[in-house]
């Protein structure tokens, strides 16, 4: 039965090389579909179809790009706007502010599920403002040693607002299409009492793998330690002293860039990587220690400002609406980075007393204090590879973003109770 069977495959297959009553025709099947397209005028709609879909996603993108925030970074006005407690952060439609990235322009934007960790802090609990803002659905994890349920009270209640007690050291499954990792104390006095980078990072590289989230890494100017270069570039690789008091900080940041790059080239997880210089703003601690929020607080209290060592180090200070934009635009970018995101404009300590003195009371009085270990003593970013690669750079100076601050501190100072729930009242996460 089998050798039958096979026997008359083959003639089948002879006869059909070697006669045919008919004349071969070139592309018959072609020719076909033509004819048929032709007779039942199927084709004229397709082409139809397809001119109008052009018209129509031609006309959505070019309005996207028009309404636009995509290239240019908003303007003092706008950082001004953001920075109002009261405004609506609810937005229920498609915001058109498309970062680019993995989303195409014209189609509409599906809300993402993004985790902030340390989202109830001072950087984070702003940056959540935009994620909502944006139409995001965005879980904050914190552990409040340094954040603040305050900072989001705001969005209790939102459905697309979640808050979640939790210590980064201990590991967290969430599903999630990105983390922003910010949860670690900055500040020096904080981050003495609590290091927290290495197993933290580690923690969430470990999510981010499991559930193929992009992971963006909230690193430090810090890696620079004491610079002996000037201003710096991501490609500097810094001078740390491996076994000083803010060693655990700047080494910790160091290590958590090198596991993040790890996790990125083994396990080819998605990373990004920012690094911080000195951002201030609404919402930062009043008392955890930080150059900008002592003198404010001080300057308001009617307290000389503490000037430590001579007061000649410098700092560049980024006001939290431009870090923010740039985070946003690290994540939805396609570079890994590490990208420096700051502020060039450079004071030093008695420059920044001044301001605080032109902003607050030109006669409160500066008092000198012995400076601490290590301390840098100068610090600048090169943001050139921010501002090709990300379109980004900083908007609003220092004597405009200061006056903002000034502006939460007096309320949460003199304590004007109406606000205080709309106001946010501390803290810090990262520089
Ligand atoms: N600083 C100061 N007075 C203060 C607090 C800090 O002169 O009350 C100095 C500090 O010595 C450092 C600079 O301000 O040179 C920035 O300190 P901060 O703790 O704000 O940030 P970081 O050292 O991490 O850049």
């Amino acid at each position: 039965m089998g050798s039958e069977l096979t026997y008359r495959g083959h003639e089948t297959q002879s006869m059909a090389d070697s006669y045919s009553p008919k004349l071969k025709k070139p592309w018959p099947a072609v020719t076909r579909v033509v004819r048929y397209m032709l007779k039942e005028q199927r084709l004229v709609f397709i082409l139809v179809g397809i001119a109008i879909a052009t018209v129509f996603f031609g006309l959505r993108s070019a309005t996207t790009i028009s309404s636009g925030r995509i290239t240019d970074a908003y303007s003092v006005s706008e950082a001004v706007q953001m920075m109002n407690p009261r405004r609506s952060v609810y937005p229920t439609g498609f915001d058109s502010f498309n970062l680019g990235g993995k989303i195409p322009l014209g189609l509409k934007r599906k809300g993402l599920r993004i985790v902030v960790t340390g989202g109830a802090g001072f950087v984070g609990s702003h940056l959540v403002d935009r994620l909502i803002a944006r139409g995001d659905s965005v879980i904050v994890v914190d552990n409040f040693f340094t954040g603040n349920k305050d900072n989001v009270m705001h969005h209790f209640g939102n459905p697309r607002f979640e808050l979640i007690r939790h210590d980064v050291v201990e590991p967290l499954l969430l599903e999630v299409d990105q983390i922003y990792h910010l949860a670690c104390p900055a500040s020096p006095v904080h981050y003495k009492y609590n290091p927290t980078n290495v197993v933290g990072t580690l923690n969430m590289l470990g999510l981010a793998k499991r559930v193929g989230a992009r992971f963006l890494l909230t690193s430090t100017s810090e890696v620079y330690g004491d610079p002996l270069q000037h201003p710096q570039v991501e490609t500097y690789w810094g001078n740390v002293n491996p076994i000083g008091v803010r060693s655990c900080y700047d080494e910790g940041k160091r290590t958590a860039e090198t596991l993040t790059m790890d996790y990125h080239r083994g396990a080819g997880v998605e990373v990004r990587i920012a690094r911080i210089f000195n951002t201030y703003g609404p919402r930062m601690c009043i008392d955890d220690g930080r150059v900008v929020s002592n003198f404010v607080a001080q300057a308001l209290r009617k307290e000389p400002m503490t000037v430590y060592g001579d007061g000649k180090q410098t700092r560049s200070f980024q006001f939290v609406s431009d870090l923010v934009e740039g985070l946003m635009r690290l994540m939805e970018g396609e570079h890994v980075g590490p990208f420096n995101l700051g502020n060039p404009g450079e004071f030093t300590m008695l420059e920044l007393a001044q301001v605080v003195q032109e902003t607050i009371d030109p006669n409160a009085k500066i008092e000198f204090r012995p400076n601490t270990e290590d301390d840098p003593h100068k610090r600048k970013p090169d943001i050139t590879k921010a501002k090709e690669l990300l379109g980004w750079k900083p908007k609003v100076p220092l004597r405009k973003g200061l006056p903002m601050m000034v502006s939460d501190f007096r309320q949460r100072i003199f304590g004007d109770q109406k606000n205080i729930g709309a106001t946010a009242t501390t803290t810090s996460t990262t520089e």
